[in-house]
């Protein structure tokens, strides 16, 4: 007991060091449930990506149209798209898809899977990157519904793609199996062991969670500032990956033995 006593009281190791994402692809999807889930973290890195001559594609599940408690979903659901694509733009990503699935009710499962396995059959991408699906963001801080259903079923839809008698549906109506998913990755998940480097490319994150003003606005967050509420998170991350600001991702291979 003595011991472990001891070992309570010592200080807590500081956080591990990230590893650096490879950069050696050309095409990723990012597969989101709300319009902003890429905005809260991984747009930086998207931008440094874009910027290096990379093709990103985003894919929102749902348009978010139950996000903003003062304004109804119809209204809210066009706000939000047209707040998306501008802030897609800001990072150089010129393609958004909008699969109008439910907001706030979705379910993991078979039908989400077919519907995301589909979109990877589409834009055939080397890297899948989605949202943060752990249970938390870390402490105690509960993570969303929404979020843990499709990043669970990004995971499963980057591997079901490329199995063409799974979802066969869609190969009869020409789309081919693909099955060149390198990894998924997750933003800013508690358990992100990797990093990239957004010293560069940092304000255009800001800049694209700014662009989600009506949503800003419905939250009711008096003063909320996005550059501040980045960089508190990408200096964090920064000093675990010896950079000045970073962001993090859990990263989830496919194939055996890597
Ligand atoms: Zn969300």
């Amino acid at each position: 007991m003595a011991g472990y006593v001891r070992r309570m009281s010592e200080q807590p190791t500081p956080p591990a060091p990230l590893e650096p994402l490879p950069e050696d692809w050309e095409r990723a999807l990012a597969v989101v449930a709300h319009p902003d889930d890429l905005e809260f973290g991984a747009a930086a890195a998207i931008a440094r990506w874009t910027r290096q001559g990379k093709q990103v594609v985003y894919c929102m599940v749902t348009s978010g149209e139950a996000g903003i408690d003062g304004i109804e979903p119809a209204r809210a659901r066009e706000l939000r798209e047209a707040e998306q694509i501008e802030s897609a733009r800001i990072v150089g990503v010129d393609a958004v898809d909008f699969l109008g699935l439910p907001d706030g009710i979705l379910e993991y499962g078979v039908a989400l899977r077919r519907a995301i396995a589909e979109v990877v059959r589409r834009h055939r991408p080397q890297i899948v990157i989605t949202n943060n699906f752990r249970d938390t963001w870390g402490g105690q801080a509960l993570n969303q519904a929404d979020h843990i259903a499709v990043g669970k079923a990004t995971l499963d839809a980057a591997r079901d793609a490329g199995n063409r008698w799974v979802f066969p549906e869609q190969v009869e109506a020409g789309l081919e199996p693909w099955d060149d998913v390198a990894a998924v990755w997750a933003s800013g998940s508690p358990q992100g062991t990797h990093g990239v480097d957004v010293t560069d490319t940092f304000a255009a994150g800001v800049a694209s969670l700014a662009a989600h003003k009506a949503y800003i606005d419905g939250l009711g967050w008096a003063d909320f500032d996005p550059e501040e509420f980045l960089e508190g998170w990408a200096r964090q991350a920064g000093t675990r990956l010896g950079v000045p600001l970073a962001t993090t991702f859990e990263v989830f291979p496919f194939g055996w033995g890597n």
